[in-house]
């Protein structure tokens, strides 16, 4: 882990995003207007383009490709983007998430209340 005030490494630059993109898609509308749809659409097509890590940037492109973005609902989107940072987990061989929990873990935290 780099100190702070140094510039993010590639794990860093993934928590980061990947924490952004999961909030977002647990925020997304259930019913999103034609204008949401192409604007999620264009952040999701923009990655492969524009995030700094080339080799990150390229797979996703890859990863899209062959799994085109649902962006029709909330729950659709959110379970589409755990899908793919399960592709790059089981990549990393990291664990894989369990999808049921995505809101869980980005929205509505555990039952428990221990994040409340
Ligand atoms: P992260 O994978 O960053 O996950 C953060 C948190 O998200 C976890 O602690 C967990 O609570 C939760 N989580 C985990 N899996 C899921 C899921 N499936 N759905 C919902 N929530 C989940 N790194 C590379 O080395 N090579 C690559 O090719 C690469 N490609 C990437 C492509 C993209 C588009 C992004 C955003 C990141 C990429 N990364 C890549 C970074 C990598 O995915 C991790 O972010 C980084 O290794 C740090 O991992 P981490 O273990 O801290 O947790």
């Amino acid at each position: 882990e780099p100190p702070p005030g140094c510039p993010p490494d590639v794990e860093q630059l993934g928590r980061a995003t990947w924490t952004f993109l999961h909030a977002t898609a647990a925020y997304y509308p259930d019913k999103p207007t034609p204008t949401q749809r192409a604007n999620m659409l264009m952040l999701l097509r923009s990655l492969p383009i524009l995030y700094p890590c080339t080799w990150c940037a390229q797979d996703f492109g890859r990863d899209i490709e062959q799994n085109p973005p649902d962006v029709s609902s909330r729950v659709a989107l959110s379970r589409w983007l755990c899908e793919r940072h399960n592709h790059v987990n089981k990549k990393l061989g990291k664990e894989m998430f369990d999808c049921a929990k995505v809101d869980e873990r980005w929205k509505d935290g555990p039952a428990d209340g221990s994040c409340d």
